[in-house]
């Protein structure tokens, strides 16, 4: 807590009385804290990919392009570093116009079950590589939801690339719909993969938060995936949570409102 005095003077009798503010500073300086910490967080994530382009266009200078093979070698890795951080800004300006509230959500009555098949299909080339089998189960009433199609496209990719992404070869991706009681639609994915240590669960939606930063860059992660879901579901007046057993795999699941389209006020 902050106190200010700050004195009352009257010109004909002095100081006459003393005004006292007491300011509550923690929670502003909580905010100033992470807003630091994101601020690092960038400059890093985009310096690591920029000092690696750097590198490798001075080595191609200093004569490995003599080298066709060599040299496309390295074409390639500055090709790699360029991609991360086009996903990095990309993932960056998204946070930021969820973060505006000036991307209004553009709600549609949306079929769950078309919606589900259609990230499987997304991904059924990645998972057919990988031996990786996906399930779907849609439990009875569960018909349409009144959502912002292309922003929920984004949570599912996002969830269902991680499901890929930290789940082995041959393992299997599970998706289920059904309906709560408290008329929300829940949509939950798991995986049996390497799953997230009991110590991290706390902060796992926080930017930048990984559980092993060396593994997710190399997998191609941003830190951001389920920061953005987050964001996303939370602004459907949604809730989103994680279970996880390491080793053995991880839930997530989200809700969302199941309403009449325009019952929401918009
Ligand atoms: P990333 O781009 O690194 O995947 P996310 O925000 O999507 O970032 O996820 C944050 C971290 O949570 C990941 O780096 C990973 O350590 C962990 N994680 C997310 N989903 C899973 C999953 N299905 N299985 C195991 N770990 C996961």
């Amino acid at each position: 807590i902050r106190v200010t005095f700050t004195p009352i003077h009257r010109r004909e009798t002095g100081i006459v009385g003393t005004i006292a503010v007491l300011q509550d500073v923690t929670e502003q300086e909580k905010l100033e804290a992470s807003r630091r910490e994101f601020v690092a967080n960038v400059s890093h994530e985009l310096r690591t990919p920029l000092t690696t382009i750097k590198s490798y266009t001075e080595a191609l200078e200093d004569g490995a392009m003599e080298d066709p093979e060599l040299g496309l070698k390295f074409a390639s890795v500055i090709q790699n570093q360029t991609d991360r951080m086009i996903r990095l800004v990309t993932d960056l300006l998204h946070l930021s116009r969820l973060d505006s509230k000036e991307a209004q959500l553009r709600k549609q009555m949306t079929p769950v079950l078309e919606m589900l098949e259609d990230v499987a299909d997304r991904f059924s080339f990645q998972m057919q590589e990988r031996g990786i089998k996906p399930t779907l189960f849609v439990a009875n009433g569960v018909d349409s939801v009144w959502i912002d199609r292309d922003q929920i496209d984004q949570v599912l990719d996002n969830l269902f690339s991680n499901a890929m992404k930290y789940t082995p070869e041959d393992g299997t991706i599970a998706m289920e719909a059904r309906i709560m009681e408290d008329k929300m639609l829940a949509i939950s994915l798991q995986d049996n993969g390497i799953g997230i240590p009991r110590k991290d669960l706390d902060r796992i939606f926080e930017r930048f938060y990984r559980v092993d930063k060396a593994r997710s860059r190399n997998m191609g992660g941003t830190g951001l995936g389920l920061s953005i879901a987050r964001e996303i579901v939370r602004a459907h007046g949604g809730t989103i949570s994680l279970q996880s057993e390491l080793g053995s795999g991880t839930r997530v699941t989200f809700t969302l409102p199941l309403q009449e389209q325009g019952g929401d006020g918009r």
